[in-house]
């Protein structure tokens, strides 16, 4: 099956991420009073690397691809972020995806700063030893950037476990000794954490069902609709559906199905194991994948790509809230579409910053070479998610905000502490 899958902003006349990101960061130090100093410092990066990744192509061909790895601020630790791979990477995304990861990990005030890594690659075009070979080489250019202490990079869009496996074995080898530091989101076996796998989702589902009881919306009189049936929205899907939440469609990159009476998560969830997508479902009707988003729902979750919701398409969105499981779904066209029409939109700073909390915690227990329990780490991460709801939504109250500009100002508000506290050297 191919898809040409188009980016929302290349058509529309929004911001690019960067820009986005950049935008962001200008609101926030404006509302704190900060120098334009502080502004230049926030808005680059600390390091970017870029190389080239040759790969032997399981035919024998070389082919080189191109990898970057940006790590946006460590004032408060480690760079933390983590590695996607995808056709569209591009140096500036990567700098807006890191960027966003220091406010991530300073918000939920975990003792990171940001990175994003990148390889333009369709991975689903490439055999798992062509992707391992990639996986080695990219570390491998790497190597002197990254470390426990360093920068620790996880999965995101394009990656998973294994791919963390061989990041780790490469990372190791090089040293001469086992680092399962050095990555997280690693396999069980290695070193991972009980519910590292399904904690974006986890989390995004604890902030939609905070989100929806700040709006007077019950679990079981609502309806959600999920873009993306990856690593964030079929587990967002699946925890909504379990809280009682009535599912009535979801995406994936190929296209979307739609039942208004609600679908049965546990049954498309089989059939997609069964037969890698959505098409044929008896449970659903077929639906234009990008008319997911117009859908009428009191909950909406884009967990795919950035740039989705845009100033074309935010006046057609119904959703009373929208809870971004992706980084940076929404345009700032969109965002103050959505805040003239009331619509509540939980950014993604806090709504999926799940991820990077058990991120954390695999990484603390690796340290401790102490591991807990599933129940320890949902409630650890249950009770991180709710305390990081209520403190940006007091804050975004007290000061008139929306709360995206309020967790951002409080994230670089963390940020901006480190640094005066640190100093500028020399
Ligand atoms: N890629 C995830 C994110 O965007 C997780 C990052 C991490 O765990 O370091 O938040």
């Amino acid at each position: 099956m191919t898809a040409t899958i188009t980016r929302p902003h290349e058509a529309a006349a929004d911001l690019t991420a960067l820009e986005e990101a950049r935008a962001q960061l200008r609101e926030a130090i404006d509302h704190l009073g900060l120098s334009e100093g502080k502004y230049q410092m926030l808005a680059n990066a600390r390091r970017e690397v870029t190389v080239s990744v040759p790969l032997r192509r399981d035919d024998g061909e070389l082919e080189v691809l191109i990898g970057h790895r940006v790590q946006h601020n460590f004032s408060r630790g480690p760079a933390k972020g983590g590695l996607r791979y995808d056709p569209h990477v591009d140096l500036d995304e990567v700098r807006a995806l890191a960027m966003w990861m220091t406010w991530k990990c300073a918000l939920i005030d975990v003792p990171y700063g940001g990175a994003k890594g990148g390889v333009r690659i369709d991975p689903r075009r490439y055999s798992q030893t062509e992707l391992e070979r990639v996986t080695r080489r990219y570390t491998s250019e790497l190597m002197p950037i990254l470390g426990p202490d360093k920068d620790i990079p996880a999965p995101d869009m394009g990656t998973d476990e294994q791919t963390m496996a061989w990041i780790m074995d490469t990372y190791s080898v090089a040293v001469g000794h086992t680092v399962p530091g050095v990555v997280t989101g690693k396999p069980i076996s290695l070193g991972g954490s009980l519910g590292r796998r399904e904690s974006t989702s986890c989390g995004v589902v604890h902030i939609a069902l905070a989100a929806m009881e700040s709006r007077g919306l019950r679990p079981s009189t609502s309806t959600a609709a999920v873009q993306g049936f990856g690593k964030v929205g079929r587990g967002a899907a699946r925890f909504l559906y379990d809280a009682g939440v009535k599912v009535i469609a979801v995406s994936d990159q190929y296209g979307a199905v739609h039942n208004p009476g609600g679908i049965d998560l546990p049954r498309l969830e089989a059939f997609t194991e069964r037969t890698g997508s959505f098409v044929d479902f008896d449970g659903a009707d077929p639906l234009e994948r990008d008319a997911l988003l117009e859908l009428d729902v009191d909950v909406l979750v884009p967990a795919a790509l950035e740039g989705v919701l845009t100033s074309a398409n935010a006046p057609r969105v119904r959703a009373r809230v929208i809870v971004e499981g992706a980084n940076g779904p929404t345009s700032s066209g969109a965002d103050r579409i959505f805040a003239d029409r009331d619509i509540l939109v939980v950014p993604d700073i806090l709504a999926n910053a799940g991820g990077v909390i058990v991120s954390y915690f695999e990484w603390v227990q690796g340290n401790q070479a102490y591991w807990w329990t599933a129940r320890e780490v949902e409630e650890r991460l249950r009770s991180r998610m709710v305390g990081a709801w209520e403190s940006v939504t007091a804050y975004a109250a007290e000061n008139e905000l929306s709360l995206r500009s309020a967790a951002t100002v409080m994230a670089v508000e963390r940020v901006a502490l480190a640094h005066r506290q640190r100093g500028l050297y020399p």
